[in-house]
């Protein structure tokens, strides 16, 4: 039987589902949520993240990062790209809108499912992602799910996290996931100005 103190501990104790996109992602803004009182659980759903190499080792190093850390993490079965480009193809030079939906719905729904009050991402912290758009996406997806979308704008740590994950040793992705942003680093290009989508 809990002391009363540990019994408000425990209650005080918000649990919170975070979707990671990736392990440096998730050093800074596991700290920070821990630090704020949440008890935090992972939840790993990219079928955006291209090829099936590069998705496995971003995951691999997720788990071995969740491991070292002692952070829950739940991680979607199979690999889902299919689903992703039935989602962007026809409209790839806007693409992101549909690949944030796919994943935080998905996350909203299952954090509904295992009982957590609230979600949020990862994604928070990148400078590199549109994040206006994130936080619309993810408070749409939160009302439809019935749950609540955490919002905090992380990416005054990511420096911090950088940091974080040279000390861990973590792989590090050289693209934000998708095939159309690994031709899009590598071949100096941007695909919505291409195809006239902005
Ligand atoms: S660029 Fe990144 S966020 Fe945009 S569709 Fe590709 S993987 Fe998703």
């Amino acid at each position: 039987m809990p002391s009363s103190n540990e019994a408000l501990r425990q209650e005080s104790v918000k649990k919170i589902l975070l979707h990671t996109c990736c392990a440096p992602c998730a050093t800074y803004t596991v700290n920070r949520l821990r630090e704020m009182g949440f008890d935090v659980t992972a939840y790993w759903y990219n079928p955006n993240i291209h090829p099936f190499t590069e998705h496995r080792n971003r995951l691999d190093s997720m788990r071995a990062f969740a491991q070292t850390i002692d952070l829950p993490l739940i991680v979607a079965e199979g690999y889902d790209m299919i689903s992703y480009f039935r989602a962007v193809v026809g409209h790839e030079g806007e693409r992101c809108g549909d690949c944030f939906r796919m994943r935080l719905d998905r996350t909203a729904a299952v954090a509904v499912e295992n009982g957590f009050p609230s979600f949020t991402t990862t994604l928070l912290i990148s400078p590199y992602q549109k994040h206006d758009l994130l936080r619309e996406v993810g408070e749409e997806v939160a009302k439809q799910n019935e749950v609540e979308f955490y919002y905090q704008d992380f990416r005054t740590g990511f420096r911090e996290s950088q940091q974080l994950s040279r000390e861990f040793d973590l792989y590090h992705q050289k693209y934000c996931g998708c095939v159309y942003s690994e031709w899009e680093r590598f071949g100096k290009i941007d695909i919505a100005k291409m195809l006239g989508s902005t």
